[in-house]
């Protein structure tokens, strides 16, 4: 497990990321789209092995004095190398009631997972009783249409099957606490989600801003820092790869122009780092806070 958790402030926001645990996956999967030696020499320089990305998983709690905002809430213990975010946040002081907003910035499982108490797998709960859950109305819609479109995902195909029937039983279960946003929404003050779509239709960026200090939450608009250093990149994981890198483009240029610092779930813990123009077109990843 990656280590547990790292405070910050942003203005008068108390933030802690929080990791839930990491999941190991192919290389290929993320850079579907890039060439081969680039990509080994690229990966080589972010560490020894070429053929695994070691994948965190890091939530993000936003204390703002009135509310316990969570955004994502991991992949819960489906796996055993994730779910240690309830522990995570007992240790930051937070009970499961204390939460009073949970943001998933979209509804794949290793972000909705553990936002749904699975004691029961028939019938699971909400995990966080007092919450409301905020979410795309686009995400709702796609996860829960007839035909769910995965046609643009290049990841294993038991990978790909598991992602509706996780995303229903968790949006079944969160049916009465959810509250579905259609636009740029302050969500609380000094949070605002921002439609980020193309990984999923309904992919949310989250930007926290406070006296000045702006952090904006990528969550999966990149993956990995080489979706920053060569933006052209694809993820396979993405619903639609040409949407998903011109929304990443576009958050980029953004959190570049106004000097944010930058969070992304999967990117190496703490997740949390500046970004500069790079010399491949893209940004370069300076991580911490
Ligand atoms: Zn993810």
């Amino acid at each position: 497990m990656p280590a547990g958790s790292h405070r910050f402030q942003v203005g008068t926001l108390w933030c802690t990321v929080l990791s839930d645990g990491y999941v190991a996956n192919p290389a290929a999967w993320y850079f579907p789209n890039a060439g081969q030696v680039e990509l080994a020499e690229a990966l080589a320089s972010h560490g020894p092995d070429r053929e695994t990305v070691i994948s965190p998983y890091t939530c993000l709690l936003v204390e703002t004095g009135s509310e316990v905002v969570l955004a994502d809430a991991g992949m819960g213990n489906a796996s055993n190398t994730s779910g240690a975010i309830l522990a995570r946040l007992e240790v930051a002081g937070i009970r499961p009631q204390d939460v009073t907003t949970v943001v998933l910035t979209h509804a794949h499982p290793d972000h909705i997972g553990g936002a749904v108490d699975w004691r029961n797998p028939v019938a699971p709960l909400p995990m966080f009783p007092n919450a409301r859950y905020v979410m795309a109305e686009a995400e709702w819609d796609f996860w829960t249409s007839a035909r769910v479109d995965l046609r643009g995902l290049r990841v294993d195909g038991a990978v790909k099957a598991a992602m509706p029937f996780t995303a229903r039983r968790c949006l079944q279960a969160l049916r009465h606490q959810v509250e579905l946003i259609g636009r740029e929404t302050e969500i609380v003050p000094g949070i605002r989600a921002l439609p980020a779509p193309g990984h999923t239709p309904g992919h949310l960026a989250l930007l926290l801003s406070s006296e000045g200090c702006q952090l904006l939450n990528l969550g999966d608009a990149a993956v990995h820092p080489l979706h920053l250093e060569y933006p052209e990149w694809q993820n396979g994981f993405d619903a639609d790869p040409g949407r998903a890198v011109a929304t990443r483009r576009s958050l980029m240029e953004r959190a570049a122009a106004d000097r944010m610092h930058v969070m992304a779930f999967h990117f190496p813990f703490p997740s949390v780092g500046r970004v500069a123009a790079g010399a491949k077109g893209g940004w370069d990843w300076t991580p911490g806070w």
